[in-house]
């Protein structure tokens, strides 16, 4: 039966705690545990799909086709444990599953209450698969306070009493502000929080408190003293100058022996920690840089492309060079000559997104690269952008196009390239939508096999020919068009195993020219970089050789 870790947060949104949640479950780890994270989210979405990158940060995608938080891609980067369905839950999802139950009469009779049917539902959530792991890490997702968070807070309560006395505790992450006119460390905020927490019931056993610098002895004595923990479970957390620094950062404060300790576990298994001294020595110690351009819409907020940003640091690890990201917006390309904005970086990559807006950038950012020969990685629409442009500019399709933006501007003005795909098969299952379908979680979502061409550059880049990667897109690029992509010298050198739906293409003359119609970026770890990262930036470390 595993044990388990409530983890809340106070003062203010935006601390950390999903990092913070990883680093604990990866410091577990280390010491010879399994571990399983799992995100509560208190908003009313069904689930994140729906929500714009602008608000949310990027939709992470499991496996089994869940389009989740982004903490979800921390938990995977730091833990390497795959998450499911099963691990993010919002409050949407949790109504939506109760009111179900209403309609259907399974509590028949009853009048149906946030306390016990809501509370219930969250339990049941929260206990899935607690018989698998050592131990389960549940984050919480906004600050103590919020409404919408209350019955989640009620339910880990109730939790905790519903399991034998030492099987759950609580780390609660908060916020010491430091006043520069009188160059105090400021506690108040943080009392105000462990009270708020103390009044529905929760008295949190750790307390990790972010702050620009070390916290002192006394102000770690009066956080023990004022919200009733022991000052070894005051765990300062300072800001880092790299992520991946957390849990050996962590370690040294001694969270993960605070854990141990109030869960009494003794003796203490010794940590392994050379995985992590060996992630820190790369990103801290990289031998050179290499600039690449991310083409985009969602430039403003980093948040809406975590996971590639965080694969590209990964790709540089594993070259030992730091890769310095811009974010350049699509759109300007609209209008301007992409060379005076392009011929500075050493690679480009355009990710995926949605919608028309900023495409013809997209398009002409790939045209680029080909014809100067840059190293381009195209994700799902950035892939079909590089078809697109092969069709127009090589392959003589004039009005090649996606039927995604005819269908937006409501007139047909593209020939379609890429299609909206209505069935298509999922191992040994066949898939059907229609053009109403609602737009939460009906894309193709989650882990596709690929077959790929012997001898292609992909086939050796990933050193197989059988990959399976994850998926998030509606349209898809039109076999109807291969022959006259490949005498253009676009090759199909990756297929669905049905041989129906191109999944990735690349130019053979070209030094590196690759796009996928899935997101390799969700699978890449800062100990077990992604190999299409991985070698994109190889590439781009050699054009910074040529120049
Ligand atoms: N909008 C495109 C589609 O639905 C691409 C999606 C994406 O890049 N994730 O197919």
């Amino acid at each position: 039966m595993a044990r388990f870790i409530f983890i809340t947060g106070g003062v203010v949104s935006s601390l950390g705690k999903g990092l913070a949640s990883a680093a604990l479950g990866a410091l577990l780890q280390a010491r010879g545990f399994s571990v399983r994270l799992r995100k509560l989210d208190p908003y009313l979405n069904v689930d994140p799909g729906t929500m714009s990158p602008f608000e949310h940060g990027e939709v992470f995608v499991t496996d089994d086709g869940a389009e989740t938080d982004l903490d979800l891609g921390h938990y995977e980067r730091f833990t390497g444990v795959a998450a499911r369905k099963t691990d993010s839950v919002s409050s949407g999802r949790i109504y939506s599953n109760v009111l179900e139950k209403e309609r259907r009469g399974d509590y028949l009779g009853k009048t149906i209450q946030v306390i016990p049917h809501v509370t219930n539902e969250i339990k049941d959530f929260i206990a899935i698969g607690e018989d698998e792991v050592d131990f389960m890490l549940c984050e919480i997702g906004g600050t103590v306070g919020d409404i919408e968070g209350l019955p989640f807070f009620e339910a880990i309560r109730q939790f905790s009493q519903d399991k034998p006395r030492g099987q759950c505790i609580f780390m609660h992450l908060t916020l010491l502000p430091f006043i520069r006119a009188s160059g105090e460390l400021k506690t108040k905020p943080t009392q105000h929080s462990v009270k708020e927490l103390r009044s529905i019931g929760i008295a949190p056993d750790i307390l990790v408190c972010r702050s620009e610098g070390p916290i002192p002895q006394k102000e770690r004595e009066k956080l023990a003293l004022f919200c009733n923990v022991r000052p070894d479970s005051v765990i300062a957390a300072q800001d880092l100058k790299s992520i991946y620094e957390a849990p050996l950062a962590y370690h040294r404060e001694g969270l993960d022996q605070a854990v141990l300790d109030a869960f009494q576990i003794s003796p203490a298994p010794r940590p392994d920690l050379t995985r992590w001294e060996d992630v820190a020595d790369r990103i801290y110690n990289p031998e050179g840089e290499v600039k690449v351009a991310i083409v985009g819409k969602y430039t403003q907020l980093e948040d809406a492309y975590k996971s590639i940003a965080e694969a590209l640091t990964h790709g540089g690890m594993a070259n030992r060079v730091k890769v310095s990201v811009e974010w350049v917006d699509a759109e300007i390309f609209e209008r301007e000559d992409p060379g005076p904005y392009l011929e500075n970086f050493q690679a480009i990559l355009v990710p995926g997104g949605f919608g028309e807006r900023g495409t013809e950038g997209k398009i002409k950012a790939a045209q680029y690269a080909r014809e100067h020969k840059i190293p381009y990685l195209g994700i799902c629409l950035g892939m079909q952008m590089a078809v697109i442009e092969a069709a127009r500019n090589v392959a003589g399709v004039k009005s090649a196009g996606s039927e995604e933006f005819d269908h937006e501007a409501g007139k047909k003005r593209f020939e379609p390239v890429v299609y909206h795909l209505k069935e298509w098969v999922q191992g040994n299952a066949k898939v059907s939508r229609s053009a109403q379908d609602d737009k939460g979680g009906t894309m193709r979502l989650g882990a596709y096999d690929a077959v790929l061409t012997e001898g292609s550059h992909v086939a050796r880049i990933y050193g197989t020919t059988a990959i399976d990667e994850r998926h998030r897109h509606r349209y898809e690029v039109d076999i109807k068009y291969r022959e006259a992509l490949e005498a253009a010298g676009l090759c199909f050198s990756g297929m669905s195993p049905d041989g129906r739906l191109p999944e990735i293409v690349e130019w053979q003359d070209h030094p590196w020219f690759i796009g996928v119609q899935f997101h390799p970026e969700l699978k890449s770890k800062p100990f077990d970089p992604h190999p299409l990262f991985k070698d994109f930036v190889r590439a781009a470390k050699e054009t910074s050789r040529l120049v």
